[in-house]
């Protein structure tokens, strides 16, 4: 069965009286924090009609794949797990599937001709409209309605029902899009222009969220720095560090996080910003890629691992206590032993926290992917294990080196490995974990008394 394809602009719905009382709804995430703020904004539009969460995807009657399509195997995880809601799907005709996101954007009717029984796939651009296209997949059958751009701020759905997670922690959406073109990166395919809101609408947000009871936001957007540039404020355009600086002023915020910004852009006038508010916490992720210049050079970074390491310098020394994070793709085609070496060089002279490590996928439609030299995967995988070798051990040695301190945690509720124990987060985003009960969202002062590579031990006493 062909099913009808919208392209085009609709404004986004109304929202409406809640038509699915006590259904109940599991929505996956697969990618990025963009993705998991999409998928709470899903949650909270079904929640808005009347749903309910299921306790698991098997007893759930809307089942919501919200995808990535980052690396090859976001695409592998997503087909995987259609083939197990067929037979799920045959079982109970109730069942709707929906399929949203990065991936369904890019593959579109590649999604309906391998799982036909998909009844509804949406892309980046309109996830506002889920209740409606499954409405019309009752109706009428499956449907695939992917938008090509959003094509205003307006279009932005920030005031859409959510449902979070932790009660006390927002994300919040600053820009979305991407007008960088690194070479490896599909995102821009996917995901669109860049698009700034508007200062005022986001501090109203935030303000909006403080009401709610959030004390802790992270701001969102594919490269912060270039917040504001599209932007035309009576002849002026607002910065990122004016942003955050207003961020800061709402009565109410205790900790401001962001990610990601870019190092190309990444200047003083946010470091400055990040030391000077009180509510910006001392955490810091910035994307390295690879150390090697030649690489750095032939994926459209804009930098050099000199000049990285200077900003990286720039920003510790203005924030003292700066935790770092970041980003590393192992393997990018052409990439040499020597290339790899400038990587483990810079990652020992960083000494960054903790690090996302990635094989490099190719993406149909990058520059990347057309590179002669792909690195074979033998090759690849054998650096990224010496990459994360040598990251672990740096990542353990700056834990230990906190072990006695007292640090201020913010605590998550109960350990999901341990129920006597509670998770809580530094304001250097560490995972501290603490013996007891605590009700989420409280402030504890903690000393450290032991260290794991991806958690802290702590005590309240
Ligand atoms: N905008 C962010 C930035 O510039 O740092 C990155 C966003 S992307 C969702 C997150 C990370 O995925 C990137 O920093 C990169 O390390 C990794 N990534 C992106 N494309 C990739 C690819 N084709 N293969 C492997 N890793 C990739
Ligand atoms: Fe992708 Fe580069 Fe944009 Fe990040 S800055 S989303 S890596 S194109």
């Amino acid at each position: 069965m062909t099913s009808p394809v919208f392209l085009g602009m609709p404004k986004p719905q109304e929202l409406r009286p809640a038509t699915r009382p006590g259904r109940r709804y599991f929505v996956r995430t697969f990618g990025c924090q963009m993705n998991e703020h999409d998928s709470e904004r899903i949650a909270g539009l079904l929640e808005s009609d009347g749903m309910v969460p299921a306790p698991s995807l098997p007893e759930a009657d809307v089942v919501v794949l919200n995808t990535c399509c980052i690396r090859e195997n976001a695409d592998n995880k997503l087909y995987g797990n259609l083939g197990h809601l067929k037979p799920l799907r045959a079982a109970n005709p109730g069942m709707r599937i929906v399929v949203g996101g990065c991936l369904a954007q890019k593959d579109r009717e590649l999604i309906r001709q391998k799982a036909p029984w998909v009844d509804v796939v949406l892309g980046t651009h309109n996830l506002h409209r889920v209740l409606t296209l499954l409405d019309h997949a009752e109706e009428w059958g499956p449907v695939t309605e992917i938008w090509e751009e959003t094509s205003s701020v307006e279009d932005i759905p920030s005031a859409l029902p959510v449902h979070r997670e932790v009660p006390h922690s927002a994300w919040v959406t600053i820009t979305i899009g991407c007008n960088n073109s690194c070479t490896f990166c599909i995102v821009p395919i996917v995901r669109g222009r860049e698009i700034s809101r508007r200062p005022g609408d986001i501090v109203r947000e935030v303000q909006g969220l403080v009401a709610e009871g959030v004390i802790e936001v992270t701001l969102l957007g594919q490269n912060v720095n270039s917040y504001g540039r599209d932007l035309d404020m009576n002849g002026r355009r607002p910065l990122f560090a004016e942003l955050l600086r207003r961020v800061g002023a709402v009565d109410g915020i205790e900790r401001i996080r962001f990610t990601s910004p870019h190092p190309k852009d990444f200047g003083a006038e946010v470091a400055e910003a990040m030391a000077e508010t009180d509510a910006v916490c001392e955490q810091l992720h910035l994307p390295l890629q690879s150390g090697s210049d030649r690489i750095l050079a032939a994926m459209h970074r804009g930098y050099n691992a000199a000049r990285f390491l200077d900003k990286l310098d720039a920003a510790r020394a203005a924030i003292p206590g700066l935790a770092v994070s970041t980003d590393i793709i192992v393997g990018f085609p052409g990439e040499t032993e020597q290339d790899f070496q400038d990587t483990l060089e810079v990652v020992a002279r960083a000494r960054f926290d903790s690090a996302y490590t990635f094989m490099y996928s190719a993406r149909p439609g990058t520059p990347a992917a057309d590179l002669p030299d792909q690195v074979p995967p033998d090759v690849a995988g054998e650096r990224f294990d010496r990459l994360i070798e040598l990251q672990a051990a740096i990542t353990l040695e700056l834990n230990e080196g906190l072990v006695g301190e007292r640090v201020e945690v913010l605590t998550e509720g109960p350990s999901r490995k341990d129920p006597s124990m509670a998770t809580a987060r530094s304001r250097t985003n560490k995972i501290v974990h603490l013996p007891g009960e605590y009700p989420s969202g409280q402030f504890l002062e903690a000393e450290i008394i032991a260290a794991a590579p991806h958690h802290l031990v702590g005590r309240t006493a």
